[in-house]
């Protein structure tokens, strides 16, 4: 193997390095690898999981376990099920107590 053999080599290496990065920024840039939790547009409508602003007996958003907490214990927080802001005295059908 003479220095333009080895040179040619590298540069093979390289350039299929170089391919398989920009294949997978490629695929990254799709949003294929984003968590599935925080996607929005998989999340349910309000009016298909019957969300109601008021509790169901005891049950509320505030004590469901899919419930994420917003600022303040009254502030709206969000839900992996729901999509939008979700009342912590609120309630939905995919209501499942805590603990
Ligand atoms: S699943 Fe329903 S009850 Fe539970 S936090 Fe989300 S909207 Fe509230």
């Amino acid at each position: 193997m003479n220095q333009n053999d080895a040179f040619d080599a590298g540069r093979r290496k390289w350039l299929k390095t170089g391919a398989t990065v920009a294949a997978l920024g490629a695929v990254a840039a799709t949003g294929l690898f984003a968590p599935r939790a925080v996607r929005a547009e998989e999340k349910a409508s309000k009016d298909t999981m019957m969300y109601q602003p008021t509790p169901h007996g005891k049950e509320t958003c505030a004590n469901c376990i899919h419930y994420i907490p917003g600022k303040n214990p009254k502030a709206d927080g969000t839900c992996n099920v729901v999509a939008g802001a979700v009342a912590p005295q609120a309630w939905c059908v995919a209501y499942a107590a805590k603990g």
